[in-house]
């Protein structure tokens, strides 16, 4: 089903590249960041040296990529762009690095889901800028040494934990990306709203920030449903019930919970009442894939308090239950 929060299409894609901030100034919030990358770069630039590979963490739609487009344009570098899943076989991995160019930046997304031979390549490769491809199997195997001219890896993760922690040593530069607050949201959506000509008032800005669950990219993504229904039905101005009415149309609650969130809850607490349940079952229960609930819903759910991961499973607390409206079961953790 459409779940506004875990899906996009075509279109999302290229309505979130219109809005990216394209250098470090025009990004919102992540001032530490922003100050220690900039200051690399700068030094960098200033000796003429590529800089330190960077691995970015944290969980989807916080500004990884932006960071990383960022990192390249700071650095008038070309940006390739790659991710772990891409990257099965170490040879992928060969392929991609004997087309480096020295200075460029090399984006890998989901770093943490390439496959052991080719982070075992990577890390070489980022170390030495040399790597011995092997050609061939078993006893007529060669390796023949390839020379990669000095470049820089950004790696994305949404989780840093997952990487082996050789890979994970060769990052020069590390940076973990939290939640934004609502103000910092409340600034994106201005700023989006601005790149898209869209009338906001203060109270509209504020009431799709507060239910963009500390995400960009969310946030963003509400705006444009907000801005269908304002030029639609409103008269394209974007005030506090025409935000509060649009969001409750796409069924985007208060709290920031779409439907796959509920679908998540309901199905633990109605189905399942109330847990414990593997995450596995839980992800069938609502026709999803596992990574999806695990990545988008389930990290939200545990942030409001609403389900918890305990040895057994994950369970409901009270606070779930009243969420959807339902009686508290006696023994349920609060
Ligand atoms: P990630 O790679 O972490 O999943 P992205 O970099 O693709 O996230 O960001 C998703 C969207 O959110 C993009 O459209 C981007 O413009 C916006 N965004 C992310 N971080 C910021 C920020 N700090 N300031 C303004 N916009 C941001």
């Amino acid at each position: 089903f459409e779940a506004i929060v875990a899906e996009a299409g075509p279109e999302d894609r290229a309505f979130e590249a219109a809005l990216r901030p394209r250098t470090l100034d025009e990004l919102v919030g992540q001032e530490r960041v922003r100050e220690q990358l900039s200051l690399m770069l700068e030094a960098a630039v200033a000796r003429g040296r590529t800089p330190d590979h960077v691995l970015l963490s944290g969980p989807p739609g916080l500004g990884k990529t932006t960071l990383a487009m960022i990192i390249a344009n700071q650095l008038g570098a070309p940006l390739r762009i790659t991710s772990g899943p891409a990257i099965q076989h170490a040879g992928d991995l060969a392929a991609i690095l004997s087309g480096v160019n020295e200075g460029d930046v090399l984006f890998i997304d989901e770093i943490h889901r390439m496959s052991r031979p080719a982070e075992e390549l990577l890390y070489m490769a980022m170390e030495d800028f040399r790597v011995d491809v092997i050609v061939g199997k078993g006893p007529g195997a060669t390796a023949i040494p390839l020379e990669i001219p000095p470049f820089t890896v950004v790696g994305a993760t949404t989780r840093a934990g997952l990487l082996p922690s050789p890979l994970r040593d060769r990052f020069g530069f590390t940076a973990q990306l939290d939640y934004y607050d609502t103000d910092e949201l409340h600034r994106i959506v201005v700023r989006s709203a601005g790149l898209l000509d869209l009338e906001v008032t203060g109270d509209g800005g504020r009431e799709i920030a507060s239910r963009s669950r500390g995400t960009p990219r969310i946030a963003n993504r509400l705006l444009r449903r907000v801005r269908d229904y304002a030029e639609v039905r409103a008269g394209g101005v974007v005030d506090h019930d025409v935000a509060r009415d649009a969001l409750s149309l796409y069924e985007v609650d208060q709290l920031g919970l779409d439907r796959l969130d509920r679908a998540v809850l309901t199905a633990l607490c109605r189905s399942f009442n109330g847990g414990p349940v593997g995450i596995s079952t839980l992800a069938v229960a609502v026709a999803e894939e596992r990574e999806t609930v695990e990545e988008l819903a389930e990290p939200f759910l545990v942030r409001l308090g609403f389900l918890a991961r305990t040895p057994r499973g994950r369970v409901a607390t009270a606070a779930a239950w009243r969420h959807l409206g339902l009686a508290v079961p006696a023994g349920t953790e609060q």
